[in-house]
Order: structure tokens, then C-alpha cells, then sequence
């Protein structure tokens, strides 16, 4: 590695990436930088190597972190008022192994607040820009990080994927996005949307780099028991597919899908038949209700998680209330952004006796059957292709009036935090208007690394 042959300092790595994060302000990336803390940490290691001393895998790199994820070094904001001055005690296990290994985190990355979008609109910072088209959105919610990592202001960022939130960025930026499997690395630290379809991922820009953020990140970790034992452990050479057979998903190949994104997703089909793969077509009807299911899920989850922002414990409090009910609900109303109360709404609609069998109950026996319809499939593909959107990136404002159109968005990055399979986004194209279109490949629970290991075989022969 150049920090450990001399040839690069840390110092001047970390420089580099803070003046880069200055050049392309107005796309606003950050919510807030970590400039000093960063020079200081490049400093010590640089001191280290100086001396001669071991120094991690990752010696100087620098990163940026979706501000939903807690750490030491400044305010985790979530992108919301509530949490606008919350300086957190504890840093996530995620961070603290990436810099075990020498990473350095530059700044913190904008999102929807509390992760709830597809666009980063909904910031209370204001929204980040598509790194291709300045009238564009970034995609959501982890756009901040998706954007500097496109625009070369780091090497590689951190996201969160609930629903989609790191592929679909990855897609509308033409980075690498990798969601992993539900249980790989700890959600110790991370701020909490859906728990049962949270997952911590990265940004990069091969399926090396993503391999070995992933790595060092994953992992049992006692403080969230669904961690995983003994999991990406591989080299990505050793994780190869046996079968050499994908499955392209045709239901998510039709109406409603734009034909640019539909030609890059058939472009990367052909990389992968010229990398010796069969591609063919599989029908998954099931495929259709995945968002209903999504939507009565993850609001009821939200719900929960976010009950505990009462402006009592830590966060936002409202200044004007007469009494404890005034309290609470001034500070929600002030602290959250309107697509948080929409969530809140329906998650506690759909949990409400009288309705939990007819939403709730109903939503988790169908997203058992779409658990067997992809494990079927996935017995005789090694992996499941398809588009992450039904769109490039839209413009600024296109869908804010309208939730549903919003949501739509999420259709096809769904399925896999629902089944809990990991999912990765990989730059398949771009439209001829120039925005960047990525394709997505779905495997069985733990075959993450055989995934990234597809995408960097399509890369060689590409
Ligand atoms: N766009 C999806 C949603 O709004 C996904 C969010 C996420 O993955 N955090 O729920």
C-alpha cells in the first residue's frame, strides 16, 4: 500500500479529500466535516509509520459516513432537527473497525432524515445533488455518501439499506453499492429504522474496494445479537459461483420500467454471457407484492424504533408546551421531518387492534411466501439479475407532492431486505442523457462475496 511504502502520507490523503469536499460544496454531500479530528488521526499515523509501527489495512484512507451512524467526532444528526446537536457517547461498531484498520472518517454524509426516503429530500439540511446533473437527486437515502464517493472525494462511504438505500443511490451515481445480508455487520450504533431489514453496507468504486470495507466491517458482534459468526472471511477469488447460471428477473423487466434502464440491465446481462455465464429469463410473480409488504412492515417497525424521541430522554425539545401531552407532541411535530409522521401514522395505523391481523399479521405471512419464491429460484441460479429502479435519477422536486410515486421508486430494491439476502448495485450504463444506470444482482443469504465476485469477473472482461 502507498501510506505503508512512504511513497503517500496520510496526512496529505486526508488533505486531498477535505479540499475535494470544499471543490464540490454546492452538491452538499455533508452535513458536517470532521476536518480537525481527521488531521490529527492522519497524523498519527503518519507518526507510526515513521517509527516503524504496524499500521491497519487501511492505513490514511479516508471515508465518509452516512450521519445516521453514531461516532465521537461530532454530531450524529440522522438529517433531523431532533438530533441536530446530539453528540453521541458511543461510536459504532462498524466505525471503530474500519478505523482499527486506519480508515479516517472526513465527514458526515447527508441522508433522508432518519434513513426514510429515495431521494435525500427529505434532509432538514436541504437535499444533495446527483453528482451527473445538478438538477437531479442524488437518489436516498444514503445520496450524501453515494455522491462523494462518485465525485472522487473519497474512495469509499458508508450507507445504510432498509429498502434500498445504498443500491439505489449507487445506481443513480454509477458507484458500487453493496446491501449484505441481513446479520452481517452490526447495527450496535446505528440509528434504528426498520429493525428487522436494517443493514449496514458501503459505497465504492470495484467490487475489490467494497470486498474489503466489508470485510473488516463484518462480523460477530456481541452488542447485536443477529450479528453473523465467521462470515466474510474469503478471499474474493476463492467465493467463485458454481453453477454459472443467473436468472433475470422478467417481471421486473416490463411496463413501468424505463427502456434506458432496461437496455443497461440487458447490456450487463451480455458482460455476464461473455464472462461465461447462461442468463435466463424466470418469472417471480410474488415479486409484485413485495412493496405492499415493505410498506406495512417497515412504517410499523419506524414506528417503534422512533417512539423513543420524546423530548424528554435526549434530542430536540419544544420550547412552548402546556403540558406533558404538549411536550411530546410539540417536540415531534418540531423534530421530525413530514415523511417521519407519515411513517409514524401508518405504523401505528397498521398495529392498531382491529387492524394488526388485516395489515400486520398478513404482511409477515406474505413476506414468508416471497422468502420461498426467491429461495426456489436461488436453488437453481446463483444469483437473480434485474434493474435496482424503474428510473434514472429524477429531477429535484419531481416526486416530493407525491408519496406513492416516491415509493414506487422502491419496487425492486425491496425484495431483499425483506428476505433478508444480500443485494448489490453494479454500474451497468448510462442514458443518453448521461445519468448513470446500475444493475442488481440478489443471491442466498450469505453469498455476498460470491456476488461481488460476479461483478469483478463482468469488470475483467468488460
Ligand atoms: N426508499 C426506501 C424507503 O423510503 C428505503 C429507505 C432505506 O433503505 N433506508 O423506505
Amino acid at each position: 500500500m502507498k501510506i505503508a511504502d512512504k511513497t503517500t502520507k496520510a496526512v496529505d490523503l486526508v488533505r486531498d479529500a477535505l479540499e475535494k469536499a470544499k471543490k464540490f460544496e454546492e452538491y452538499h454531500c455533508f452535513i458536517s466535516m470532521n476536518e480537525a479530528r481527521a488531521l490529527e488521526r492522519a497524523r498519527e499515523i503518519d507518526a507510526k509509520i515513521e517509527k516503524g509501527e504496524k499500521v491497519g489495512r487501511l492505513a490514511g484512507v479516508p471515508f465518509a459516513l452516512k450521519d445516521n451512524y453514531l461516532s465521537r467526532d461530532g454530531f450524529t444528526t440522522a438529517a433531523a432537527r431532533m438530533l441536530e446537536e446530539f453528540a453521541s457517547p458511543i461510536t459504532a461498531t462498524a466505525v471503530q473497525r474500519l478505523e482499527a484498520e486506519g480508515a479516517i472518517m472526513i465527514g458526515r454524509a447527508n441522508l433522508d432524515a432518519y434513513a426514510h426516503g429515495g431521494s435525500t429530500e427529505n434532509s432538514y439540511f436541504g437535499p444533495t445533488h446527483n453528482s451527473a446533473d445538478m438538477e437531479r437527486v442524488a437518489g436516498g437515502s444514503s445520496g450524501g455518501s453515494a455522491v462523494a464517493v462518485a465525485l472522487g472525494i473519497v474512495p469509499f462511504a458508508l450507507g445504510s439499506d432498509t429498502g434500498g438505500s445504498i443500491r439505489q443511490p449507487a445506481s443513480f451515481n454509477g458507484v458500487y453499492g453493496v446491501k449484505p445480508t441481513y446479520g452481517a455487520v452490526s447495527r450496535y450504533g446505528v440509528v434504528a429504522m426498520a429493525s428487522s431489514t436494517d443493514t449496514m453496507g458501503c459505497f465504492a468504486t470495484s467490487a475489490d474496494d467494497a470486498d474489503l470495507v466489508m470485510k473488516i466491517m463484518a462480523g460477530k458482534d456481541e452488542k447485536d445479537s443477529t450479528t453473523l459468526d465467521d462470515f466474510w472471511t474469503k478471499d474474493l477469488a476463492e467465493a467463485a459461483p458454481s453453477k454459472k447460471k443467473i436468472g433475470l428477473i422478467s417481471d421486473f423487466m416490463g411496463d413501468g420500467v424505463d427502456e434506458e434502464v432496461k437496455k443497461a440491465v440487458k447490456d450487463y446481462a451480455k458482460k455476464l454471457e461473455k464472462a461465461g455465464f447462461a442468463v435466463e429469463e424466470v418469472k417471480l410473480p410474488i415479486a409484485k407484492y413485495a412493496l405492499a409488504i415493505y410498506y406495512i412492515v417497515q412504517p410499523a417497525e419506524v414506528a417503534s424504533n422512533l417512539s423513543r424521541y420524546d423530548g424528554i430522554r435526549y434530542g430536540h425539545r419544544a420550547k412552548d408546551f402546556d403540558d406533558l401531552t404538549g411536550l411530546y407532541s410539540n417536540t415531534r411535530d418540531e423534530g421530525f421531518m413530514t415523511e417521519n409522521k407519515r411513517r409514524i401514522m401508518i405504523g401505528n395505523f397498521v398495529l392498531s387492534s382491529g387492524f394488526y391481523d388485516a395489515y400486520y399479521l398478513k404482511a409477515q405471512k406474505a413476506r414468508t411466501l416471497l422468502i420461498n419464491g426467491y429461495n426456489d429460484l436461488l436453488e437453481k441460479y446463483d444469483a437473480l439479475l434485474c434493474p435496482v429502479a424503474p428510473n434514472p435519477a429524477f429531477k429535484l422536486g419531481e416526486n416530493t407532492s407525491d408519496p406513492l410515486k416516491m415509493y414506487l421508486e422502491d419496487v425492486m430494491t425491496v425484495p431483499a431486505n425483506l428476505t433478508g439476502m444480500p443485494a448489490i448495485s453494479v454500474p451497468a450504463g448510462k442514458t443518453k442523457g448521461g445519468l448513470p444506470v446500475g444493475a442488481q444482482l440478489i443471491g442466498q443469504r450469505r453469498s455476498d462475496q460470491m456476488l461481488l465476485n460476479i461483478a469483478k469477473t463482468v469488470e475483467d472482461v468488460a
